[in-house]
């Protein structure tokens, strides 16, 4: 790395996804200026999401290269644009995923801003947090002083936890029994929130993952077994979190009548054919995209109130690759949390 920039103080670190399955390339460049309503961050954490795996495995298109994935990012405001931001230099902020709409198109107008038409993701379609800074557009960051935690803690929220809560609520209020595939980062966190909102919690892990089990109990499952198990009750509703189609079929068939299965990621390997009989009698399958700056606010004042046991594996920036591997690899207990 070139000293000369190593020592200044408008040098930034950022690793780089040039081109798909390939390693990311740290590079240092030079620290930039937020535009009007932006700000710059210094990056105090990143977790790394399943969605990052995606990007960096090919498995999603990609809009922009090279990029710097991430997108659960805790940072310091350094700098703020010129248009008025609404933070002043100093404010603890979090940067998710959604992070930037049109605000004209008919989702924009109708209160689904997840699902804009013209959208820039974090990490995505605009440089991320794997990085010692980044640019975001502030209306898009969110506040995160009164949570009262440290960065690591609270970088998982912005996406598993935030993603992990639209899931819940598609499930419905009346999801009392609720089961979740895959006991990830973003179940680890909704499993709590369920508790809390005293419903009971039925944890599917890779058969056999005897310690993802037993981390679900700890973490108040009522019950956690293989994903080629039956629960011991039928279920009012399934999140699939693991990016796997064939429990698709399987959270079908472990809900009741009028029981949903909401599909919680941005890929899935394909759902395998299955019997008209497992979606009869009212059944439902749908999935969840993105996020809205509405779940934002809620999942984080309940947060707040409710403050969930985050588990964080933290690795330097610098071991990104790694931390993606471990996480491919399902070796992680909680969320992954990149550090500057
Ligand atoms: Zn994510
Ligand atoms: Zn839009």
């Amino acid at each position: 790395m070139p000293e000369a920039l190593v020592c200044h103080a408008s040098a930034m670190r950022a690793m780089v996804l040039n081109a798909p399955r390939t390693p990311l390339e740290l590079q240092w460049r030079t620290v930039p200026s937020p535009g009007p309503g932006e700000l710059r961050l210094r990056v105090l954490a990143c977790a790394v999401c399943r969605t990052d795996l995606h990007i960096v495995d090919g498995e999603l298109p990609l809009p922009v290269l090279p990029i710097v994935p991430g997108h659960e990012i805790v940072g310091i405001v350094e700098e703020a644009g010129s248009v008025g931001t609404g933070f002043a230099v100093g404010d603890l902020v979090g940067v998710p995923w959604l992070g930037h709409t049109c605000k004209v198109c008919e989702f924009c107008k109708n209160g689904r801003e997840n699902l804009c038409d013209a959208p820039r993701f974090t990490g995505y379609h605009r440089d991320g947090g794997f990085a010692s800074h980044v640019i975001a557009e502030a209306a898009f960051c969110l506040p995160l002083s009164m949570l009262g935690a440290d960065a690591v803690h609270l970088a998982p929220l912005l996406c598993a936890g935030l993603i992990g809560w639209r899931c819940l609520r598609a499930a419905g209020d009346g999801a009392q029994r609720l089961g979740l595939y895959g006991f990830g980062a973003a179940a680890h966190l909704v499993a709590q929130v369920a508790t809390a909102q005293r419903r009971q919690v039925f944890a599917f892990t890779r058969p056999g993952d005897l310690a993802t089990q037993d981390f679900a109990r700890r973490l108040g499952a009522a019950w956690a077994g293989g994903s080629d198990e039956r629960p011991p009750a039928s279920l009012d509703a399934a999140i699939v979190f693991a990016p796997v189609g064939e429990l698709v079929p399987a959270a079908l068939r472990a809900v009741r009548k009028g029981g949903r299965v909401v599909c919680g990621g941005i890929h899935m390997s394909d759902i395998p054919a299955f019997p008209y009989r497992l979606l009869w009698e009212e059944r439902s399958l749908s999935s969840v995209a993105n996020l809205t700056r509405g779940d934002a606010r809620d999942f984080l004042a309940f947060a707040q109130a409710h403050p969930p046991q985050v588990h964080a594996a933290t690795y330097p920036l610098e071991q990104a690759d790694q931390a993606l591997a471990d996480l491919r690899n399902g070796r992680i207990e909680g969320a992954a949390v990149l550090v500057p």
